[in-house]
């Protein structure tokens, strides 16, 4: 059981692989009141205007091409920057690698500047080298890079319990046999909560978030699906910028 700030320390799991139809997600409800469903930890974000320097380590062209197509669109929203560096750069602060064996994660917000280099910030487990992008893998760098501007699961926000009740057992279980997670690393992706100290604008909980994992009724009391995610959501568009102009203000 990790402590939220272990949580956003941690790798992240992120969306499932494409060989399952599901992902992963739990939610919840809000706690009513201001409709902020992009959770971020203030101590996470980056300042307002930041210019974050990235380097590929590895990947193909291909594969390359569809993380830079996808990774700008954050930008529409939030005002962050990104400036490509020369390959292999160490000194560029997100590291990039593609790595089939190690999952889609990354680190989150500022706490990359925690990670030297040369070592991978983010990897990307499951971009195919063609030049075709799907639905899952717009979803997956989506998600991810919400991660590198410092927003953090919505399906471990503090308000999901009013919306969801996990299944422990049976998500522990699931995600063993499709990921190889142990215990303690479903807990901290999935179920456990973050703080209410820890995250602001959780009040209410997006189902639709780019944060979310995809999650089938059987997880949870309720039996309620949650669907995968692949697009940002409105509230994922419209709050960051609230999230970050409130956090620099807090
Ligand atoms: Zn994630």
């Amino acid at each position: 059981m990790s402590s939220a700030t272990s949580q956003v320390k941690g790798l992240c799991g992120g969306v499932i692989k494409v060989d399952t139809p599901k992902q992963d997600d739990g939610s919840m409800q809000g706690l009513g009141g201001v409709s902020h469903a992009v959770m971020a930890s203030s101590s996470t974000l980056w300042e307002n205007g930041t210019v974050l320097s990235y380097s590929f380590f590895g990947g193909t062209p291909f594969q390359r091409k569809k993380v830079m197509d996808v990774m700008g669109e954050w930008t529409w929203y939030a005002n962050i920057t990104f400036k490509q560096m020369a390959e292999n750069d160490a000194n560029a602060t997100i590291r990039i690698t593609f790595d089939p064996k190690k999952g889609s994660w990354s680190y989150v917000g500022n706490l990359a500047k925690t990670c030297v280099g040369p070592a991978p910030t983010m990897n990307f487990g499951w971009i195919d080298d063609d030049d075709s992008i799907s639905k899952k893998e717009r979803g997956v760098i989506l998600h991810e890079f919400g991660h590198v501007l410092g927003l953090m699961h919505e399906h471990e926000s503090p308000a999901r319990s009013g919306i969801i009740r996990l299944k422990e057992r049976e998500i522990i279980q699931y995600y063993s046999e499709k990921q190889g997670w142990d215990e303690a690393t479903v807990r901290s992706q999935i179920l456990d909560v973050y703080t209410k100290d820890s995250v602001s604008n959780y009040s209410q909980f997006d189902p639709t978030s780019i944060m979310m994992y995809f999650m089938p009724g059987s997880m949870n009391e309720g039996g309620v699906d949650i669907h995968e995610t692949t697009e940002l959501s409105s509230f994922d568009k419209g709050n960051f910028q609230h999230s970050i102009t409130t956090n620099l203000a807090d």
